[in-house]
């Protein structure tokens, strides 16, 4: 019997699936990203691959392949993280450190190129050549397949939708530094910036709202979801004008890949379907121009990414020389 890891690092946790040649999941571990040293992240996935063979008696030599979804940007030909939003590390070393530990091979790609491997082999995407996967999330990326093949870039970056201008005026500042990007609006992180902007545009209308009791400065992206949820006028408005942002985004997705398939993931939409997914059925007509595709919500949840990373370990979906060292 052989082996494989799959791994989702995240600006806050890492987690480490451990799974069988048929990609069924064996074991896991997850834990909290170290911060305080380029080689701890490494290093620390590392003790948890040797922790999950140890605890469901594999022998090292049963190791497969290692596949990797990490936050972003990465350098792939060099198998780094470049940097990270939310993670105070840069040039952190992945690739070699783990295939010199475990002699196997290692794979690392940016963790929405790992959803959409997910979703392809084990997901939605099944039968589809043209599939696109949207996370909205703290921030809002893309991974994507067009006539079966994964598009990547010339450092593996070529899909970061999330920073799609689709505000010309510019009016939010996003977390990358630039203005007028689609994540600056209706992300996790930009959707307490839009309620501030429209609470400026509209005070009548911010004044009576539960979201001005809790303090503007201070609401998450939740509160303004529960808060609409509950009907709050403003809450409202905020989460319409977030779903149109939405709507231009995910309608330029279509008019530059023409996907038949769009899954759409990440907290923020998974935690409120009915505002996030469903408007855009109604909303993205309206920017589109190509033949609209199926848009539905990832049937893989939260390991959409970690069963891309179980694809690459598993050689269903290969890279392309250059992006593997
Ligand atoms: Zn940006």
């Amino acid at each position: 019997m052989s082996y494989v890891v799959g791994v989702d690092i995240g600006a806050t946790y890492t987690r480490v699936v451990l799974a069988d040649s048929d990609a069924r999941i064996v074991d896991r571990d997850k834990f909290e990203t170290p911060r305080e040293h380029p080689l701890a992240p490494t290093a620390a996935i590392a003790e948890s691959v040797r922790r999950l063979l140890r605890r469901n008696r594999v022998p090292e030599g049963a190791l497969r392949g290692i596949g990797i979804g990490s936050i972003g940007p990465l350098d792939m030909r060099r198998g780094i993280i470049v940097r990270a939003a939310n993670l105070p590390l840069e040039n952190v070393p992945i690739v070699r450190p783990l295939r010199e530990e475990f002699g196997v091979p290692v794979y690392l790609v940016n963790d929405c190129v790992a959803a959409v491997i997910g979703e392809r082999f084990f997901g939605a995407g099944r039968g589809h050549d043209d599939l696109v996967y949207i996370t909205i999330s703290t921030g809002i990326g893309g991974g994507v397949y067009v006539n079966g093949h994964l598009l990547l870039g010339k450092d593996g970056n070529a899909h970061e939708i999330g920073h799609m201008v689709i505000d010309s005026q510019g009016k939010l500042v996003c977390g990358c530094g630039k203005r007028g990007h689609w994540e600056a609006y209706s992300s996790g992180s930009g959707i307490p910036k839009l309620a501030r902007l429209l609470a400026g545009e509209r005070p009548e209308l911010a004044g009576e709202s539960e979201l001005r009791t809790l303090g503007l400065e201070r609401v998450s992206a939740r509160d303004v979801y529960d808060a609409a949820k509950r009907g709050d006028r403003f809450a409202v408005e905020v989460v319409r004008e977030a779903s149109r942002y939405n709507a231009m985004g995910v309608a330029n997705v279509i008019n530059v890949y023409d996907p038949s398939l769009i899954t759409v993931g990440g907290s923020v939409a998974l935690n409120n379907v009915e505002l996030v997914v469903e408007p855009l059925k109604g909303l993205v007509p309206e920017y589109a121009i190509n033949r609209p595709p199926e848009i539905k919500v990832t049937p893989l949840g939260d390991d959409v990414g970690i069963y891309g990373a179980l694809a690459l370990a598993l050689g269903l979906e290969t890279l392309p020389k250059g992006f593997t060292q």
